[in-house]
């Protein structure tokens, strides 16, 4: 089953990988990291299909795709 990683302390809170999942595999956190905003979790992992849309919209290189 394909899974991705995100990097919760640098994740800026954009909302970009959230925009681009085609599957709502992500949304914010409810608390926030140490750069004081909540970060982008993987909350749908059954549903995720590997498409890396969200890792290619990432600016910071937060997310890494497995397959
Ligand atoms: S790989 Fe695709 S389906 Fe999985 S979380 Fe990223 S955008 Fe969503
Ligand atoms: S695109 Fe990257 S920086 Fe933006 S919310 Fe998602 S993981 Fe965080």
């Amino acid at each position: 089953m394909p899974k991705i990683e995100i990097d919760e302390k640098t994740c800026k809170s954009c909302g970009l990988c959230i925009e681009a999942c085609p599957k709502k595999c992500i949304a914010f956190s409810k608390e926030v990291n140490k750069l004081g905003l909540p970060w982008a979790e993987f909350v749908k992992p059954q549903d995720c299909i590997g498409c890396g849309f969200c890792y290619q919209m990432c600016p910071d290189v937060c997310i890494e795709v497995y397959k």
